[in-house]
């Protein structure tokens, strides 16, 4: 009699017959995680898988993926909208931390290039209230498609609030556009009829 075959890892695949998928999953996942170079909290986190024009990039799911796409995807369960790019606020194309990531409009993010010229040289804390930029920004991404909800949340302000800025009800000199439903229409001061001479 043939003793049994050695236990390997290709022959061990074999035994499961039920596989979860959600398991699957978190194997994808921790191959993501072993690509990436984690330093503390506030560094630059290297990708050191494939590359496409200096940004990582991750078979999953089917297709090639932005590597710092997943990362945020990955830490926040938030999935990238199609009107919005993942943004850098460190400006370094191969790095994955999300901590340096968000999902932002195109035009917001050379925006926040100024915005951050101007805050380094001495803006009161970007936090502490919403700036008119901040206003804008959140109006066009609404135009954009962004949900209310999730711009609450990104801007750390009350839904009820986001909601006020893009129907227009209050921060109305800070201009952007208006998409909600109950948008006024300001009557021209100069609206009285000039008599024939
Ligand atoms: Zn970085």
């Amino acid at each position: 009699m043939r003793p049994d075959p050695p236990v390997t890892l290709s022959n061990r695949r074999h035994v499961n017959i039920d596989p979860a998928p959600e398991l699957a999953e978190a194997v994808t996942v921790t191959r993501f995680w072993k690509l990436v170079t984690q330093g503390a909290p506030d560094e630059c986190w290297e990708w050191t898988g494939d590359t496409d024009d200096g940004y990582g990039v991750f078979f999953y799911h089917g297709r090639m993926r932005p590597a710092h796409e997943l990362s945020l995807s990955f830490s926040t369960g938030e999935k990238r909208l199609e009107s919005l790019d993942t943004c850098h606020s460190c400006d370094n194309p191969p790095c994955v931390n999300p901590a340096h990531l968000r999902f932002d409009t195109r035009l917001s993010n050379v925006r926040d290039m100024w915005d951050r010229g101007r805050i380094e040289s001495g803006e009161a804390h970007p936090h502490s209230r919403i700036s008119d930029a901040t206003v804008r920004e959140i109006r066009q991404r609404r135009a954009n498609g962004a949900r209310q909800i999730d711009l609450a949340e990104q801007y750390g302000i009350c839904s009820a609030y986001v909601s006020e800025i893009v129907n227009g009800l209050v921060r109305q000199e800070a201009g952007g556009p208006i998409t909600g439903r109950s948008k006024r229409t300001q009557r021209s001061p100069r609206s009285t009829r000039r008599k024939a001479a």
